[in-house]
Formats: structure tokens, C-alpha cells, sequence
């Protein structure tokens, strides 16, 4: 009997943890995206299952009971293939989401778009002329700025290396800022100070691991561009919070 718990966030290493303690049978599945992960507790698995089939032949061959879809709020397709392997082998499937951003103080102000082709567009007309746009959304969508903003003075938060844009290469005018979550307040303001940042644009990725970015727009007056959540799959139950995960574990072994 297996828990299949989907990782690469900071919640699905705390939700590792708490079911390794609770002594419950449980392997972490990682993209395999960024070439040093943290690594949550317990038994962990690494790279793609090759699609819906792929991930359905794994449920069966591993006697999975539970499946847990704890991937970024983001990560679209992960949370698709979860859903129809789900419904295919009958293995139950739960989503964890931490909350998105909607409630800080400061949203009823920040331009929300629904994808990176606008967030782009909405950057490049509010940052004036010589300064900075920060692209803080990883590295995969980069490629949705470059026609609106490749002549633009722009600061790439990144975890790896970037070397190129989708094989396209890295403007000149941009920089990348190799670094990773948490973040704090104050190295935040700093960062935006001393790159002279009018705009940071981000994703609704929740939670207070990357929130500090948000603080310290507001206090330098930076515009933030924030870019909606794709849905959960039709039908898949959805919680917050950690706890409410492992009950609904304890609940299907
Ligand atoms: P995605 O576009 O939804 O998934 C693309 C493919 O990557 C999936 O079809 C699957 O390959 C593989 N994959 C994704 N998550 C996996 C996992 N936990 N275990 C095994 N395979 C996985 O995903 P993504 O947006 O590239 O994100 C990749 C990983 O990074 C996720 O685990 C996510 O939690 C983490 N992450 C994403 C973001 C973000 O903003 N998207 C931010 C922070 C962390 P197969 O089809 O071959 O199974």
C-alpha cells in the first residue's frame, strides 16, 4: 500500500514529513526540474511518468491507495494527468493548494491578468522607459516576455543558470538573479532598490515563502503584475492545508 504524494513545493515537503511521522506509507515524486531539489522526508521518486498512461501503469504496479496532487498551483499539466489517471484507475486523489494572494492588503491595487502573454503587454506599458521589469514566474514562461519586453531593462529571478530562452538567447538588456525561496523582506527591498524596478510580475503562487516580493513592491512603489491561477481538474477535491491533507490520507488506508 502507497501514498503517491506529487512534490516541488515547500508544502508537499511538510506534508511528507507529517505522513512519514505518522509511520504512513508514502513516496514524494519530483519533476526533476532543478538540478539540486530539496528533498522532502521518506521515499522519493525522480522525473516524468511519461503522461497519463505512464502514471497510471505506476499507481497499479505500486498499489497506490492515495494520491496526493501537492505540485505548484501551476503545474498545469502534472495536475491534469493526476485527475485522468485518477479516474482511470479508480485510485482517489486529492489537490493541495495553499491559498493564493487575493487577500493581502495590497491586491485590490495590482493588475491581474490571465496569462504571461498579457502580463507582458500590461509590464511593458506600465514600466517607463529605462527601467527595470522583474520576472519573477521561473524560468519556463520567459519566453512569453521577449517580443514585449526584450529591448527592456529586465531582472530574471531564476533557480538555475539561464542560458538561453526556449533556444532563443537571453537579451542583452536582461539579467538573471540566480536564487530561491524564502525570501525576506528586507533582501527584497534591497534587490528592487538597487535595480531601479517599476514593475514585478509574478505568479499567484500563494503562501509566504515568496510573499516578501509583494511587501516590498508596495513600499517602493513598484506596479505588480500578477497572473491567474490555471483551474483545479473538474470533480478533484481541493484543500489548503497540510492537515486536512493527512486526515483525508488516514481516511483512504
Ligand atoms: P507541469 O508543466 O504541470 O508538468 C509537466 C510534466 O512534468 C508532467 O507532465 C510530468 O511529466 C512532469 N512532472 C511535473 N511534476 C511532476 C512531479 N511532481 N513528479 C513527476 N513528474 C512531474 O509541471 P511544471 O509546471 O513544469 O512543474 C514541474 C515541477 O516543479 C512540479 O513538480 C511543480 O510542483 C514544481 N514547481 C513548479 C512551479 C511552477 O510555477 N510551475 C513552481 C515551483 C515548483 P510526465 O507527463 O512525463 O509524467
Amino acid at each position: 500500500m502507497t501514498v503517491l504524494l506529487l512534490g516541488g513545493t515547500a508544502e508537499a515537503r511538510e506534508l511528507a514529513t507529517a505522513l512519514v511521522r505518522e509511520g504512513l506509507p508514502v513516496v514524494s515524486s519530483l519533476a526533476g526540474r532543478v538540478s539540486r531539489p530539496r528533498l522532502p522526508e521518506g521515499d522519493v521518486r525522480h522525473g516524468g511518468f511519461g503522461g497519463v498512461d505512464g502514471l497510471a501503469a505506476w499507481l497499479r504496479e505500486h498499489d497506490v491507495h492515495a494520491l496526493i496532487d501537492a505540485t505548484h498551483p501551476f503545474a498545469e499539466t502534472m495536475s491534469r494527468h493526476a485527475a485522468e489517471a485518477s479516474a482511470r484507475t479508480g485510485v482517489p486523489l486529492i489537490r493541495v493548494a495553499r491559498p493564493g494572494w487575493s487577500e493581502h492588503p495590497d491586491s485590490g491595487a495590482w493588475h491581474w491578468v490571465e496569462d504571461h502573454e498579457t502580463a507582458a503587454q500590461t509590464a511593458a506599458r506600465l514600466a517607463a522607459p529605462g527601467r527595470t521589469v522583474l520576472l519573477t514566474i521561473g524560468r519556463q514562461r520567459l519566453d512569453a516576455y521577449l517580443a514585449e519586453l526584450g529591448d527592456r531593462p529586465v531582472l530574471a529571478r531564476v533557480v538555475d543558470p539561464l542560458e538561453d530562452i526556449d533556444a532563443r538567447p537571453v537579451p542583452a538588456n536582461w539579467t538573471s538573479v540566480l536564487d530561491r525561496g524564502p525570501y525576506e523582506l528586507a533582501g527584497e527591498l534591497e534587490l528592487m532598490r538597487s535595480h531601479d524596478v517599476a514593475v514585478v510580475v509574478t505568479k499567484d503562487s500563494g503562501g509566504a515563502y515568496t510573499s516578501a516580493k509583494l511587501d516590498a513592491a508596495g513600499r517602493c512603489c513598484a506596479a505588480v503584475v500578477v497572473v491567474r491561477r490555471p483551474a483545479v481538474p473538474q470533480g478533484v477535491e481541493l484543500v489548503e492545508g497540510v492537515s486536512q491533507a493527512v486526515e483525508w490520507v488516514r481516511g483512504r488506508l
